[in-house]
């Protein structure tokens, strides 16, 4: 399928050249690609968001059954991409085959479990309407008849991440919320996967056609200029934001909201460390199982989940687990990250860990090409850990931290100083679980999912799911951007009296 380089906007597909062009790059051969992608301009961009505020008035009519329909045909045009698509997104991200191929089954069961959700619930979102009757013989004043119901909140831009090519980018749980809700999106292309998501639009722009809906409904913008998005999110028409990425981007984005005259909400996924408790038990008698299972989990994705586990609190003197660890890490080999920015900051923070004192080197695995990141496994006291900062970054990449506990008391004091995080898991047999509640107290306080006896990697779209928590992993602690709740991020309350 031979790639325009060209936004979306409007129905037409924008850009020579004018503002400047772009690569996207190979993972696999360290080089750019051939194709050219353009840069969007400033007048451009206004077209999309005045398109997309026109669409607005349009589409906040349809009826849920309508707005199901096309996100099913929405999802029914990206399977139509067929090969082509997980061929262009292999070339771009270096991401095998199968988990591409997994990823994609998800976002589009994204799409119909947001399609399924509008069907059950026509009159309401997830059927949260509210009715109180009218009591016209309450004295002294009569009670009058309201209704609570949701509307959507107008246009919404969409910043997808880099290590989840289709689940959180162009057509992800963003989108997907955000045209369930009655919202027309702009989706900031990213520029890791641009040719994915120009293949994505494709497939919105044939269910918008199919659909009947308005051209402005959805729009893609291709840049690398970032003075783009800064205007996209300072756009009046826009009224809320959806970003999933780093938390420096999100600061600088927010930053810009700030200076908004009206305020929108900010919904930012960010990074997360994901705690990972072993109890003193579990360490001793299960010391291999856990082991290979916390290395498994960090080596997922070559460690670019924002849920991998990269932070092991482990009672001090688990000989047997630590030497299983360094075991499991130094048969591993090196893997791309997505993009060379990934690779310089990830050598970077494994650089400044190694020249730490108080931190030594668990074992590392085998670098077969330069460009590679190699998984590192370090390992500190609970003292270190609690008096240096610098060990409480996520290290996007296949690292992990263990920390060494001598008591349950110092597990607390590790515990109360974590920042906010979007899981963390307790590992622990029958007997330290029942004696753990103080521990599960505290963390549940510092998390949005707490998970037992289980790793965090994959995250299940569900109704019950959360994916968001307290900050810094995440803008917005009262909302997940997984699973159907989250179409309620771009919805508002109206009351109806009378
Ligand atoms: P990123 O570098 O923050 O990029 C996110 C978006 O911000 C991209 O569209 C990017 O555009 C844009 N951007 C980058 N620099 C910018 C700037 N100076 N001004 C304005 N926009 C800018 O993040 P990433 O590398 O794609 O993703 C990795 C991070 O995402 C990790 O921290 C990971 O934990 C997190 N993540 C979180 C979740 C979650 O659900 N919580 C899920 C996945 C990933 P360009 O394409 O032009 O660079």
């Amino acid at each position: 399928m031979t790639l325009t380089g060209q936004s979306l906007v409007a129905g037409q597909w924008l850009g020579q050249g004018e503002h400047g062009e772009f690569h996207a790059f190979s993972p696999a051969q360290n080089t750019p690609l051939a194709t050219r992608f353009f840069n969007i301009g400033a007048v451009e961009l206004t077209a999309a968001v005045n398109a997309a505020q026109d669409a607005f008035l349009e589409y906040r009519k349809t009826t849920y059954a309508q707005r199901a329909d096309f996100l099913d045909c929405i999802a029914t045009h990206i399977l139509a991409l067929g090969d082509n698509l997980l061929e262009q997104t292999q070339l771009e991200t270096n991401l095998p085959f199968a988990r591409l191929q997994g990823e994609r089954m998800r976002t589009v069961n994204q799409l119909k479990a947001f399609a399924n959700a509008l069907r059950e619930n026509p009159e309401s979102p997830l059927g949260l309407k509210l009715v109180d009757e009218a009591d016209p013989t309450r004295a002294p004043m009569a009670k009058p008849h309201t209704e609570l119901n949701y509307l959507p909140l107008g246009p919404v831009a969409v910043f997808g991440a880099s290590n989840f090519p289709y689940a959180f980018s162009t057509l992800g749980g963003d989108t997907a919320a955000a045209l369930a809700a009655g919202c027309p999106v702009i989706v900031k292309n990213h520029t890791a996967h641009p040719g994915t998501g120009e293949l994505m639009a494709r497939a919105v722009l044939a269910a918008i056609k199919e659909c009947a809906m308005p051209l402005g409904v959805f729009a893609m913008v291709q840049s690398k200029a970032y003075d783009i998005s800064h205007q996209l999110v300072a756009a009046p028409q826009i009224k809320a934001v959806g970003f999933t990425g780093s938390f420096n981007v999100a600061s600088m984005l927010q930053d810009t909201i700030a200076k908004r005259e009206e305020p929108i909400p900010f919904y930012g996924e960010l990074g997360s460390i994901n705690p990972q408790i072993i109890l003193p038990n579990k360490a001793s008698k299960e010391a291999k199982g856990i082991a290979q299972s916390l290395c498994q989990s960090m080596l997922m994705g070559n460690g670019q989940f924002c849920t991998s586990p990269g932070l092991w609190l482990v009672p001090t003197g688990c000989d047997e687990l630590e030497t299983e660890v360094a075991d499991n890490i130094c048969r591993s080999v090196s893997d791309t990250l997505l993009t060379p920015g990934i690779v310089n900051t990830f050598k970077h923070q494994i650089n400044q860990r190694v020249e730490l004192a108080d931190v030594s080197l668990l074992g590392k695995g085998m670098l077969e090409q330069d460009f590679h990141a190699n998984a590192h496994v370090f390992a500190c006291s609970a003292d270190s850990y609690l008096t240096t900062p610098q060990l409480h970054e996520e290290v996007f990449g296949p690292a992990a931290l263990i920390v060494r506990y001598d008591s349950e008391q110092q597990l607390m004091m590790v515990i109360n100083q974590l920042e906010g995080q979007l899981t963390a898991s307790i590992h622990g047999t029958d007997n330290d679980l029942t004696q753990a509640e103080p521990i599960i107290e505290a963390l549940q306080y510092k998390v949005g999912r707490l998970i037992k006896n289980q790793m965090p990697t994959g995250v299940e779209v569900c109704g019950s799911m959360n994916h968001g928590g307290p900050f810094p992993s995440s803008t917005d602690i009262r909302s997940t951007s997984v699973g159907t709740n989250a179409m309620l991020r771009f919805m508002r309350p109206i009351c109806y009296q009378a």
